[in-house]
């Protein structure tokens, strides 16, 4: 389904049923990443080229409403990342920086556990956690990754300036300076080899 900015009113106000756990798919438009868009972006190049070749799974998900692209008016929406891991690192969507790098990002959790990853041009970072109830405030600058550390799928509803815009940048080519990975069957954070400055 296509969604026009005109779908909505956008000057006058709407409310809209929002199914929790199908995401919006009864009114939003979904954005579909499986492990071929970005199999290049984990660590283990062997394992990541086999499971893309087999069964091609779908990595993430994200459903948004087409809000317009205005300093004024608020992107929502909601990002689905399924269970899984190519290696030992666990499935995370691509992450962006926003283009209007100054501006700010709300997440909440509705289910699932894992963790957001955040890190500024200048390489400050934290991983937020996240799990059902939480919310995790990604402040203006920095780019940031949902990570599914779960057996669930991880959900969250997302807010945004609508003029923010995605800005793939350095995260395509380097990557970002950690990653997560399951040790000893936890999460366990580590550096990025491909990182490089
Ligand atoms: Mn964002």
């Amino acid at each position: 389904m296509s969604i026009s900015s005109s779908t909505y009113s956008w000057d006058r106000g709407f409310s809209i049923d929002f199914s929790l756990t199908d995401g919006l798919s009864a009114v939003g438009q979904s954005t579909r990443r499986h492990l071929a868009d970005m199999k290049d972006m984990f660590a283990d190049k062997a394992a990541a080229e086999k499971l893309s070749a087999n069964s091609n799974p779908l990595v993430y998900e994200f459903y948004e409403l087409g809000t317009p692209e205005h300093p004024g008016d608020v992107a929502f929406g909601s990002s689905i990342v399924y269970p899984g891991k190519v290696g030992d690192e666990y499935f995370f969507t691509k992450g962006h920086f926003h283009t209007i790098l100054e501006t700010a990002e709300i997440y909440y959790c509705l289910s699932g556990t894992g963790f957001m990853l955040i890190e500024s041009p200048e390489g400050d970072w934290q991983a937020l956690p996240l799990s059902p109830g939480q919310a995790a405030y990604v402040p203006k600058r920095y780019a940031h990754r949902s990570i599914n550390c779960g057996n669930d799928s991880l959900i969250t509803f997302f807010a945004f300036r609508g003029d923010a815009g995605h800005n793939y940048g350095t995260i395509e080519t380097k990557g970002y300076r950690k990653r997560i990975v399951e040790k000893n069957g936890k999460p366990t954070i580590i550096d990025n080899a491909n990182w490089v400055d």
